[in-house]
């Protein structure tokens, strides 16, 4: 028996309901607010999340799934979506339109992580990606639209944690602040740690391993190095969010992992999880830098991910989705050749005007296809049998009371759509 590799999930049964339902929240939400589905290729040339991502993170110096191709490229697996989505509209020139362009994506990102709960090597999220706008409504547009979508899921609790890690100026002298408040405590920081001083000082406020050590919980905020003009769109991106009725929380801890963020940044939790590991079910920011990194003009770019795996978990673990159950509209049911001749049209003209129908596949006989039909938990059964046939009928049970009518065959389908 051939196993799924390590890290991955296969999502069946009650899970693919409640992530269809999910699938369909964020579809709906998403067009309501105007964002466009982008889809960008699973894999990229490597050097695409190298110069973005950045070489000093995690992801990229020990997640990602590098291969060469045949062609002797170097090729990486996605392990985030803005990226992709950044390079396309680089490589569309889509900076020259006159509008903002508003994206959003859901499929699935790749990193070789320590699989555990919450953390798989194959995962999926959606997300947006604002392009061309630096205005702070676009930043309270992005991080109201998740609260909403996770919101509307039914998910209560929610908390917004958000930061500014300011502009160019800002980010500077706070990376300077940093790098003389952790030398004289390296020693008493992990490997890893020793090495981000170097590559990238803040990177260490999020280390994994680090986590509870009073060093880092006592090390300088951003918030008290952002210059003036930083600090200004930060209370504005604040005072939006107010407006909006959205609640968060201002957290000077929230730095985020990847090298591209500047300005605002976010992360929205669940209280309800106890699992403070994975309690975060998304978060992001905004990247003025990376358009132009990425050989593009100099442009503005905000976007959000969220997982949708953590999503479905969470949602599993509420009332409102314990007892989902897939059923269906009618199950229609035959024996003879002749029988099965007509049940054809009759389903298929059925499922054609949203009618979910099933019939027997199996062969089965009559008494199998009433189990089967109650498996499926059928609302109605069409019995087809060869006298009614001949003159027009058909029968149709109501599974609940058990009632039986004949009906015209030719009004099968509205007689059915009437009904449900
Ligand atoms: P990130 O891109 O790391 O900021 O992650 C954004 C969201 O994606 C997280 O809050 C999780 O919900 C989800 N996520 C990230 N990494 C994983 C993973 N390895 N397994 C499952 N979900 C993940």
């Amino acid at each position: 028996m051939i196993a799924k590799p390590k890290g991955t999930i296969d999502i069946k049964g009650n899970d693919s309901i409640i992530w269809e339902y999910v699938n369909h929240v964020i579809s709906n939400m998403m067009n309501s607010y105007n964002y466009e589905f982008i889809r960008t290729p699973i894999f990229e040339m490597s050097e695409l999340f190298h110069r973005s991502v950045g070489e000093s993170s995690d992801i990229v110096r020990k997640e990602t799934y590098d291969f060469k191709d045949k062609g002797d490229r170097l090729i990486t697996l996605r392990p985030e979506g803005t990226a992709g989505v950044v390079r396309s509209y680089i490589e569309n020139k889509e900076y020259v339109l006159p509008d903002v362009k508003k994206y959003y994506y859901n499929g699935t990102m790749y990193r070789y992580e320590r699989p555990q709960s919450g953390r798989l090597r194959e995962f999926t999220q959606f997300g947006v990606e604002v392009l061309g706008s630096n205005d702070p409504i676009v930043d309270a547009e992005v991080i109201s639209l998740q609260y909403r979508i996770l919101e509307s899921l039914g998910i209560e609790n929610l908390q917004i944690n958000i930061n500014s890690l300011g502009n160019n100026e800002s980010r500077n002298n706070y990376r300077e602040a940093l790098v003389n408040y952790f030398k004289p405590h390296i020693n008493e920081l992990c490997d890893d740690c020793k090495e981000r001083i170097k590559t990238n000082p803040l990177r260490i406020l999020d280390c994994k391993v680090d986590a509870d050590s009073s060093i880092l919980k006592n090390a300088p905020k951003t918030i008290d190095y952002l210059n003036s003009e930083s600090k200004k769109r930060f209370e504005e991106v604040l005072k939006y969010l107010d407006y909006l009725e959205i609640d968060y929380e201002v957290n000077p801890n929230i730095v985020r992992g990847l090298d591209y963020y500047d300005h605002t940044v976010f992360e929205i939790v669940s209280l309800d999880n106890d699992d403070s590991k994975n309690n975060v079910l998304g978060g992001g920011g905004r990247y003025n830098k990376l358009i132009k990194e990425l050989d593009g003009p100099d442009s503005y770019g905000i976007g959000f991910a969220c997982g949708i795996d953590r999503i479905v978990s969470l949602l599993k673990e509420m009332e409102l989705y314990k007892n989902i159950k897939r059923e269906i509209d009618v199950y229609v049911m035959y024996v003879s050749e002749e029988e099965k001749l007509y049940s054809l049209n009759i389903v298929q003209n059925l499922r054609l005007n949203g009618v979910v129908c099933e019939t027997d596949n199996l062969n089965k006989g009559l008494k199998g296809q009433f189990k089967v039909a109650d498996r499926l938990n059928a609302k109605y059964l069409i019995i087809l049998n060869n006298e009614d046939l001949q003159k027009g009928l058909v029968t149709v049970k109501d599974n609940a009371t058990k009632e039986e009518e004949k009906i015209d065959i030719d009004e099968i389908t509205e007689y059915i759509i009437g009904s449900l």
